[in-house]
């Protein structure tokens, strides 16, 4: 006779069912457990015995033998105690296997027998309510909400073993937790929970820049001074961006709680997370990382977001050349000494940087060529893959003492909800916003003339091709702000104008890099497209 009862493994993000076996055998007094588990197997022992002891249960003078199946998948943490010790239970004959039956638990044990919460159970519990034969789990109290998310199973939370027990033997009615509907009942979380837009002053063109950028998921760049209220406006940018659909906050809420950061949701967050790392974090803490299996990063906390990288010069040059292939799929892949694992990272980028070594402003005496190899070190790769980049000028002395304020984040989220309606009819289900939409399909609503005026500028050295994709998907979306159905040359220019800010002038020879957009016009030759 063998005990046996279920349990979840969560690696990365994907949850898999795993089988708890405890045999008690002949042989010496001990407690083995086995499977592909990780360093913190003895640990688990002791817990799950001592657990075991403050509820009564003596364990026997023999052997126990604790097995997880399937072996070869990596293992870790204590979210296997509850499971464990539910086995060991069985095993005993303490509780019948016919009330284990149909349940899935998971939970750490305390050494008094109290249930705690572990991380991974939004996962978890959506992978069990697609498995077969589960209808409950049984999760700490502080993973209850959590697990109800997921629409299935029926959740049971225990706040301590004995609770368990007693459940298990029909001694104590099951408390439960209504699993929420398909339809999740998420509400928006008020604007008011978001710093407005409201308190910037002046910067016209640095909100129109974080306007498009909304309106159409592009990768933004805030050039400015210390103090002139960079980070301030990107710290604005969720607030205008659209809610979250409730599929993208259910894959959001999967990556907190496999980070451990979900808390006791009640409901699905949908306010478009921020993410802002500093310079000094590590690789790892970025992009993901931690002993055996990898814990997302920051880059997968703004999954559906906003990262924001302030002082874009100062961090390591890999890291910057790290994002790359994350920005461009969508996805990061970390590889770790038990696992390698894939975790969701479609960002909207939001960079700050100074524009010279000593951070600019009116009393900047930096040379030319040292403003030049400041800016160098955004590389030309990582430029193409930033769409806009306004400069942030600090306060005028008018602008402190105007009583006036900026335009509400909620006024412009209108015009940005609008624009991205436009392009959701256009692109159908296909594409999520102007910014990953495929270059042939934008050229088709831009019209000739304005297709010439780009490629003159792709023709004088100004764009590289990708940057000329780029700023096609971001003349896109100044046309859509404005409801217009094609593409025009304004468009076209307003879009390569908020690029000028990615090409520093070269000192001495002021090449066609520094050309204004109305020197883009047919004077050049024109380009075969
Ligand atoms: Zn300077």
């Amino acid at each position: 006779m063998v005990g046996r009862v279920r349990t979840v493994a969560v690696v990365g993000l994907e949850a898999v069912t795993v089988t708890v076996e405890a045999h008690v055998a002949g042989g010496l007094p001990g407690f083995s457990v086995i499977g592909s588990w990780g360093p913190a197997a003895g640990q688990a022992a002791d817990r799950v015995r001592t657990a075991l002891a403050a509820v009564g249960v003596a364990m026997p003078g023999r052997k126990v033998l604790i097995s997880l199946a399937p072996a070869d998948l990596p293992k870790a943490g204590a979210r296997f105690d509850l499971a464990m010790a539910a086995a060991i239970l069985l095993e005993l004959g303490v509780v019948e296997q016919s009330r284990v039956d149909g349940m899935a638990l998971l939970g750490e044990l305390g050494l008094d027998g109290g249930v705690r919460q572990v991380p991974g159970v939004l996962p978890s519990a959506a992978a069990l309510r697609a498995a077969t034969g589960v209808q409950r789990l049984a999760v700490a109290d502080g993973n209850a909400a959590e697990a109800a998310l997921a629409g299935g199973p029926e959740v049971v939370p225990v706040s301590h073993l004995a609770e368990l027990v007693a459940v298990l033997r029909g001694e104590q009615a099951a408390r439960s937790v209504p699993a929420e509907d398909d339809g999740i009942t998420a509400e928006a979380v008020p604007a008011a929970a978001s710093p407005d837009l409201a308190d910037v002053r002046g910067q016209a063109e640095a909100r129109r820049a974080l306007e498009v950028a909304a309106a159409g998921g592009h990768h933004l760049l805030l050039l400015g001074p210390p103090g002139c209220g960079k980070s301030m406006l990107a710290r604005r940018l969720p607030g205008i961006l659209p809610p979250l659909r409730a599929d993208q906050a259910l894959e959001l809420a999967a990556v907190r709680s496999v980070a451990g950061l979900l808390g006791g949701p009640t409901r699905l967050d949908l306010r478009p997370p921020l993410c802002s790392p500093h310079h000094t974090m590590s690789a790892a803490a970025l992009f993901g990382g931690g002993s055996g299996v990898a814990r997302p990063g920051q880059l997968s906390l703004a999954h559906h977001g906003v990262l924001f990288l302030d002082e874009l010069f100062e961090w390591p040059r890999g890291v910057i050349e790290a994002l790359r292939q994350p920005l461009e799929d969508g996805v990061i892949c970390v590889a770790r000494s038990r696992a390698t694992v894939t975790y969701p990272a479609r960002v909207q980028l939001v960079c700050a940087a100074n524009p010279c070594p000593c951070g600019g402003g009116d009393r900047c005496s930096c040379s030319d060529d040292a403003i030049w190899a400041y800016r160098s070190r955004l590389s030309g790769p990582l430029a193409d893959r930033l769409d806009l980049a306004p400069a942030v000028e600090p306060l005028s002395a008018a602008d402190l003492l105007s009583a006036q304020t900026g335009e509400s984040s909620a006024d412009v989220a209108a015009r940005v909800a609008a624009a991205r309606a436009a392009a959701r009819d256009r692109w159908a289900e296909a594409v999520s916003c102007n910014a990953v939409a495929p270059a042939r399909m934008v050229r088709r609503s831009v019209q000739p003339a304005a297709l010439r005026t780009l490629a003159n500028a792709v023709q004088a050295g100004a764009l590289t091709g990708r940057g000329y994709d780029r700023a096609l998907r971001v003349a896109r979306t100044c046309a859509d702000l404005e409801g217009s159905e094609t593409v025009g040359t304004d468009h076209v220019l307003e879009a390569y104008a908020h690029r000028l800010g990615l090409r520093p002038q070269q000192p001495a020879a002021a090449g066609p890099a520094a050309a204004r957009p109305s020197a883009v016009g047919p004077a050049v030759a024109v380009a075969e497209w």
